[in-house]
């Protein structure tokens, strides 16, 4: 009784992996990325998204020429504009954001350490009684802890909501916290381990309720989930261009200030890359106006070519349809993983509602470090997340079904192994 139904199951789920794969619209961007020799499942675009084929070319030109021919007169001709002209980009073709209120710069850290700064720093000034942070208890960990060293600078009150960890944050876990003592709240728009999407419209309503601003971290969203700022009336945000918009590591993050906002912060880096004349060379700072007040010291020029790549390729899927991708792909992940791993003890521990759901699913077991390592050795590449999930990362224009459906498998096998 037990080989010959588990054997229809793959088959079924083979069948279903093809068919998906080949109704898939964007099937063909696939072929756009480099081939990765020995990985036959690469589950964690999440943590790190994978090169596009055409990048050696252009990280190859871009030293001989650019760099090598044009030499320093390339700051002129073009790289003094590229964390304004990247901001914006990554403003139209991921986040939903008007042009002037996206800059790309420093890491994902740091900008969440000057916002935050500037931020508490404005809403004390206004309103002294603010004294407030609120974060999540189960955000990613350096937001938590630039969020700490923040309020301890600032003499703030920490206040930490705890959310159900497996759906994420909502209005309710955050109406019994907000107030006329509230100065920030910091969130993430994804949860970077249940995967759960958080309702960014009406969690900033509620923030901008209680008189407090809102800063998004966009890490897991920004590339694979549609992000609305503008509509949203979001006032910040930060997020990453190494996992889903395939920057390369350590390429730059990005920051969005709300326009309205921008004259009213001060971020606490004042580089002369944020002055007003960066040439006046004069004894004093002045800050210059608008989003290219947080930039701090000469950007990362080599770490911005990749992710170009990537937004083209984002823009010319549309986002919106990156997003259906995103959601076949982890529908059918859990469809998998609830008839292959489901009977051996493995449990869901993110959304099973896609609407509620980002890029990615998790899923617990406690054998999974183990797992991991072996599927590792073996080319299948997932991440763990500890004490026992493994993320399985779907970037939606780099990963088909079937190779989703590879990786369960081989998380079954590897469970099997194990007896
Ligand atoms: C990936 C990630 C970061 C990474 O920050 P870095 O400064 O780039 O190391 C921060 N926050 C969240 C929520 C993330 O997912």
């Amino acid at each position: 009784m037990t080989a010959q139904p588990v054997d229809t199951t793959v088959a079924d789920l083979i069948e279903t992996a093809r068919a998906l794969d080949a109704a898939d619209p964007l099937h063909a961007h696939l072929d756009a990325f480099l081939d990765a020799p020995g990985v036959t499942a690469y589950l964690d675009g999440n943590s790190l998204g994978r090169p596009l084929a055409s990048v050696p070319e252009r990280l190859a030109a871009f030293v001989r020429e650019d760099w090598g021919t044009r030499l320093i007169r390339s700051w002129d001709e073009q790289w003094m504009a590229l964390p304004e002209q990247l901001g914006d980009r990554i403003g139209a073709v991921a986040i939903g954001a008007a042009p002037g209120q996206t800059i790309v710069a420093d890491s994902t850290s740091v900008l969440l350490y000057k916002l935050m700064r500037a931020a508490v720093s404005a809403t004390a000034a206004a309103d002294p009684a603010r004294t407030q942070l609120v974060i999540e208890a189960g955000n990613f960990p350096t937001d938590r802890f630039i969020a700490a060293g923040v309020a301890e600078e600032a003499g703030l009150e920490l206040v930490w909501v705890e959310p159900d960890p497996v759906h994420g944050v909502t209005v309710a876990d955050l109406a019994p916290v907000l107030s006329e003592r509230t100065a920030l709240v910091v969130l993430s728009h994804v949860d970077y381990r249940s995967g759960a999407l958080a309702d960014m419209a009406a969690i900033t309503a509620a923030v901008h309720d209680a008189g407090a601003l809102m800063l998004w971290d966009l890490c897991h969203s920004a590339g694979s989930v549609p992000v609305r700022l503008d509509e949203c009336g979001a006032d910040l945000a930060v997020g990453c261009t190494y996992k889903y918009l395939n920057g390369g590591p350590g390429s730059p993050a990005f920051a969005y200030v709300r326009r309205d906002l921008q004259a009213a912060l001060r971020q606490p880096i004042q580089g002369w890359w944020s002055a007003a004349d960066i040439f006046a060379m004069g004894p004093a700072y002045a800050p210059t106006a608008g989003i290219r007040q947080l930039l701090s010291g000469t950007p990362p020029v080599t770490s911005m070519l990749a992710m170009q790549a990537m937004l083209d390729l984002i823009e010319e899927a549309g986002i919106d349809a990156v997003r259906a991708k995103s959601v076949s792909l982890t529908d059918f992940a859990v469809e998998a993983c609830d008839a292959l791993l489901a009977p051996l003890g493995v449990r869901l521990l993110g959304p099973r509602d896609s609407a509620l759901r980002g890029g990615h699913i998790t899923i617990g077991h406690p054998d999974f470090q183990a797992v991991t390592q072996v599927l590792w050795g073996d080319g299948i590449i997932p991440d763990f997340r500890f004490p026992d999930g493994i993320r399985l990362g779907l970037s939606p224009l780099s990963t088909s079904h079937e190779e989703t459906l590879t990786g369960v498998l081989a998380v079954r096998d590897a469970l099997l192994a194990r007896g």
